[in-house]
């Protein structure tokens, strides 16, 4: 049985064939996967999806490939949890946290859209995988490259933070340092790409790649218990992430997996790089690209490629947008660590830092359910954690000194500033 009918354009909804190809040679649209629902309404079912490995792949008549994926075996399926210390800190009566800062194998949301690229990348005959990245992409395309023996190159702003460098170089990728933003690197790939005849998961393959951010919103529903969250908190770059969440939940809605109210959608940025929220925030349809200033380098996208189709996922589904200053990101990585034990990268600073903000402007209501989406590792952004950190109490190891530190619960621990 077939699933997929073609590539299909977002704009003109001109039909084109499942070729590593991603703008509409009309009207310059974003083009997009066009399914055949009927066929897959007739072969998915809840049960046949709770049977299957508790991977990303359970769902797989709803992502872009004809066969078997060739990676991410082990990808999604991650942790949804009752935060109930976290929404108490917030004020909040049911809260939850998707967590994809455990994402096999390389700790962020990335490795499900870079499972999904490769796979189908293998199936149109491609032998070199490429990205340009801000950092997580790197990592996933580097190790689920090498995973299954093929050759990849990866180009990111040269002054990323050194432990996404170290993390990307360890799996024998090719990485290229960029003297510029991740706008300036995308270009670059751009031109690249047509060159070179490669597989930029993000750019030529990109309708394939973004496909696979929809098993995040799959799996929330499912761990819900086959039901909607009133409200989900989504952070973003380039703006699929989010799009594809909001999708995710209208086909399972379609397809009679769920019947509860449409979710409302929130976009989350860092103050210092937040095009789409400007956009939402003063009601247009105009995407004004930004130079990006923040330490939130995961999300750091001026120029965002689905930034107007994000600003309509958060009208449409009724949600709303917001952004929060550097400062603000540290404390709420804090907030998140110290309540539930999850040390989060700074873009889930950044996504629990908009999350408090919308629930005191009043935006997002006390008594309804909530996800916050964790998309990353806060071990992979400690950089920005340097110069705050207060130095730990070292002592010899003898009990009278550990006695005299702590000296009737004195003790002065080591903390974030
Ligand atoms: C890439 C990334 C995002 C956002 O992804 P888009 O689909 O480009 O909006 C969110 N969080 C983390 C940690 C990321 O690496
Ligand atoms: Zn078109």
């Amino acid at each position: 049985m077939k699933y997929m009918k073609g590539l299909k354009c977002r704009e003109c909804a001109k039909t084109y064939p499942l070729d590593p190809i991603h703008v509409c040679e009309l009207c310059f649209g974003p083009l997009e996967v066009d399914y055949d629902y009927d066929n897959i309404a007739k072969v998915l079912t809840k049960d046949l999806i709770t049977g299957r490995a508790p991977n990303m792949w359970r769902y797989r008549e709803l992502l872009p490939i004809d066969a078997e994926p060739s990676v991410g075996l082990n990808s999604g399926f991650t942790p949804l949890i009752r935060a109930y210390n976290l929404g108490e800190a917030l004020g909040v009566k049911e809260l939850y946290i998707k967590n994809d800062a455990v994402n096999f194998p390389t700790l962020s949301f990335k490795d499900r859209v870079v499972s999904v690229a490769i796979s189908r990348a293998i199936e149109m005959g491609f032998d070199v995988i490429a990205c340009a990245s801000t950092g997580n992409l790197a990592n996933s395309v580097a190790a689920n490259s090498a995973a299954c023996g093929l050759d990849s190159y990866v180009f990111v702003p040269y002054d990323l933070e050194q432990t996404k460098i170290t993390g990307t170089i360890v799996y024998g990728t090719n990485l290229v340092g960029i003297k510029g933003t991740y706008d300036e690197v995308n270009r670059l790939c751009s031109e690249i790409g047509g060159k070179y005849g490669w597989a930029f998961v993000n750019i030529n393959i990109r309708p394939f790649y973004a496909e696979g951010s929809k098993t995040f919103g799959y799996e929330i529903a499912e761990q819900l218990g086959w039901k909607l969250p009133q409200h989900v908190i989504v952070p973003m770059a380039g703006g699929s992430l989010i799009t594809k969440i909001w999708k995710a939940f209208k086909e399972f809605k379609a397809l009679g997996f769920v019947d509860s109210a449409p979710a409302r959608i929130y976009g989350a940025q860092a103050t210092g790089c937040a095009p789409i929220v400007t956009a939402v925030k003063e009601k247009s349809e105009l995407i004004r690209p930004v130079k990006p200033d923040t330490i939130a380098k995961s999300l750091a996208i001026g120029n965002p490629a689905d930034g107007f189709y994000s600003a309509r996922t958060i009208r449409d589904s009724g949600g709303w947008a917001e952004d929060v200053s550097d400062d603000e990101i540290i404390e709420a990585m804090k907030l998140l660590a110290e309540t539930e034990g999850i040390f989060a990268e700074t873009a889930g600073g950044v996504t629990v830092g908009v999350t408090k903000k919308l629930i005191e402007q009043g935006r997002i209501a006390r008594d309804e359910s909530i996800v916050i989406s964790v998309t990353g590792n806060g071990l992979k952004t400690q950089e920005c954690l340097a110069g705050k950190i207060s130095e730990p109490p070292v002592i010899e190891a003898k009990l009278a000194e550990f006695d005299a530190l702590v000296d009737g619960g004195k003790m002065k621990k080591a903390a974030i500033k």
